[in-house]
Order: C-alpha cells, then structure tokens, then sequence
C-alpha cells in the first residue's frame, strides 16, 4: 500500500535556504504575507487539514500516481528507467496538487477569491478548476499576448468559470499578468494569491514545495517496493522548480542517490536560454534572492525555451541552494533534444509527455547511456497541448 502524504520535513524551512530565499516586498504586503505563513504553518500542524488535502488527492486528483517501469526505453538507453507519472493526474500535470493545497488554505483563512497569473494557461486551467472544486471564485490574469496565443486553455478557465482578465501592460506574457495580479492582490486583501511554482518571497517556496512533496514520499515508497533499493539517480525539468522539488524532496537525505535537474536551455547559446542555474547569477528576482538570468548590469533578462513550462528568468531559492552545496546538479537540455525525446518516448512507450518534461526524459538518456544505474525520471505533465505544434 502506497500512502499518499506530504513529507513534514518540508516545514522545517523558514524562508531561507542558505543565503537564499527571504521575501523581498513592498512593505504594503509584509502583513498579508506573514499572516499567510503564520496561517499555513498553523493549519499544517491539524490532521483534519492535512486529511483533507490527501483524501482530494486520492478520490480527485487520483494518486499515488504510477510509477512505471519503462522497459523500452530502459533497453534502448541501457539502465533501469521507471517514470514517475504525474501526467496521469486530473487535469494532467503535478500543477493540481499545489492548486488543492493552496485552495484548501485559502477557504480556511476566509478568502473571498482566488487570484492567479498564467503564462502558458497549465497553471491557471489548474487553478480554475481547484476553484470549482472548491467552490470559490477565481479571477486569472494573463498577458494579452498569450490570451490569443493559448486560447483553448483560456476556453477551458472560463468554461470552469473563472474569469480571464488580459493585462496590456508592458509585453503583455507572463511578467506583466504577475505585476497585474500583485497589484489587485495589494488592493484586496480578502483575495488570495495563488502561486503556482516554487518561487517568490516566503512562505510561498515552503507551501508549494510541502504540497508537492507528494511526489517523492509517493517515489520512494514505490522503489523500494518495486526494487527493494533506493535509485542511483533521479531526474525532473526545472522551470520554476516546483515539480523537482517534488521529486528530490524524497531523497534528499539519501546521499547515495544523484540528483538531476534538466533546465530548458533554448538553442544552447547564452542568452537565448531559460537554464537559470547553468547561466544566472544571484540577484533578488520577484520577491527572493536566487539565481536569475542577467545582463551586464545585472538587471533580469528574459529567458528562451520551447518549453512554456520551463520559460522563466528566475528558480527557486531551495535549488539554489542545493545547486551551490553541490546536493543537486543542474544542465542545461536544448530545445532540439527535447524535441527528440519528445518523439522518442512518444514511440517506445506510447506515452507523449509534456514538452518540459521531455527535458527531463533526454538529460536522463544522455546521462544513462550504457551505465546500467536504475533511475527514476518526474514525466511532470503529458503532451497533447504540445501535438498541435509542428516540432
Ligand atoms: C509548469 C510546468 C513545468 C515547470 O514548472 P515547475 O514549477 O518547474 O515544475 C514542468 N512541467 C509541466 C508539465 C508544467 O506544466
């Protein structure tokens, strides 16, 4: 019997990591985020909170999700591979798990609404769809740019009835709707701002990454049913850091298992690249100090990937930090071998994962080559949102 359960060392941190993390706001939103925290380490001490998050992700999410033997891939690349299903989930990606944990809190604190920013629209689709479940409005801003760009997910959010709100604002992507959406969230206090990734100022790196550790209690219980060992090595793409953090969370105490983290690293050139840890440098980035992808004068830069997932200038200050104490490796996957993988796995084991994903899927072949290790690779989402794109 696998259990379902988040992984209580994750609400040790306190919103460093090092010299990394904090929270770095205008003093306006000090109070509102200390409440948050002081709230969210409160609840998660209750075991009707915590019973309620793991009943919706048996009966709705559905987990454990699989963990499956890959028996193709792992004769093509010569190791044992198992992949981590998260693709499986409801709404088909790791993203449901931090939306029902955030939700639930939210609903507890007394929140009127829930406000969220979506780049891609995988995060607010999630979002909306938690907000259904749970009965609670929701208001997603968006860039102009990408309400034309992603329309089906912006059909989906407004079918689950959440409202679209498109920001002109500066380019009009991902950075402007996050500017857009503090800026409502300062204005209403009653709402509730959901994050999506595993980043900005404490406690949001804790709370994402305390629901996410699903991942990895889930990984570890099933390797070592399945194999009676703990890997050699484990893998997962690294956008914000949320799905990874899942995953390594795990293992982090195992010191003989090696951690890979696959970051989108666009055409392989600096700086049309999303690889942060491979190629930023630390500097305070939406609300915490981690690495961030700079120009000269150290101001942020945007970042490139094929990967709307993993498109992001900033990570997590917890993988940060785990990068810098040398616990976790990171490297940058181009968008050619993403591509690749993408295709590969699509025909040796009829399951099409998620563009980012897929990162994680070719930094595994390429380090697994003949090596005979056994592995375990996060599949953080699945690909038919990605079917449509000539690749
Ligand atoms: C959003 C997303 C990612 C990247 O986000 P993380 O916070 O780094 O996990 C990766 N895979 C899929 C399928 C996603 O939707």
């Amino acid at each position: 019997m696998i259990e379902v359960r988040p992984n209580p060392s994750m609400l040790a941190h306190q919103g460093s990591y090092g010299e990394y993390g904090g929270a770095y706001i205008p003093p306006v939103l000090e109070k509102q985020l200390q409440q948050l925290a002081d709230f969210f380490d409160s609840e998660t001490q209750k075991a009707d909170f915590n019973a309620e998050f793991i009943q919706l992700l048996k009966n709705y999410v559905g987990r454990p999700s699989a963990l499956f033997h890959a028996k193709n891939l792992s004769a093509h690349v010569g190791s044992k591979i198992y992949l981590k299903r998260e693709d499986l989930n409801h709404t088909g990606s790791h993203k449901i798990n931090n939306c029902i944990g955030q939700i639930l809190l939210a609903k507890r604190m007394g929140a009127q609404e829930i406000i969220a920013e979506t780049g891609a629209g995988q995060h607010g689709v999630a979002a909306a769809t938690a907000a259904a479940l749970l009965n609670i409005p929701c208001k997603v801003f968006m860039g102009a740019i990408d309400v034309e760009r992603q329309a089906l997910n912006v059909r989906r959010m407004r079918l689950l009835g959440a409202e679209v709100i498109p920001t002109e604002l500066g380019s009009k992507t991902l950075k402007d709707a996050v500017d857009a959406a503090l800026g409502y969230y300062i204005e209403n206090p009653t709402s509730f701002y959901l994050l999506g990734s595993h980043v900005g100022p404490h406690p949001y790196p804790k709370m994402v990454g305390y629901f996410q550790s699903v991942i990895g209690q889930e990984a570890r219980q099933q390797i070592l049913e399945f194999e009676g060992r703990l890997p050699d090595s484990i893998f997962a793409s690294v956008g914000g850091g949320s799905n990874a953090i899942g995953l390594f969370s795990g293992f982090l105490e195992d010191t003989d298992v090696t951690i890979h983290g696959a970051e989108g690293g666009g055409d392989g050139t600096y700086p049309n690249t999303a690889a942060t840890l491979s190629f930023g440098k630390p500097t305070v980035f939406q609300g915490t100090r981690s690495y961030c992808l700079v120009d000269d004068h150290g101001e942020p830069i945007p970042s490139k990937s094929i990967a709307a997932g993993l498109d992001y200038p900033g990570i997590s200050p917890q993988h940060a930090y785990l990068k810098d104490t040398n616990r976790a490796h990171y490297y940058p996957v181009t968008d050619q071998e993403a591509i690749d993988a993408y295709k590969l796995l699509s025909r040796l084991e009829g399951i099409t994962t998620a563009i980012e994903s897929a990162h994680a899927v070719a930094l595994a072949i390429k380090l697994l080559k003949d090596k005979n290790e056994l592995a375990i690779v996060n599949v953080s989402g699945r690909g038919d949102k990605d079917v449509e794109r000539e690749m």
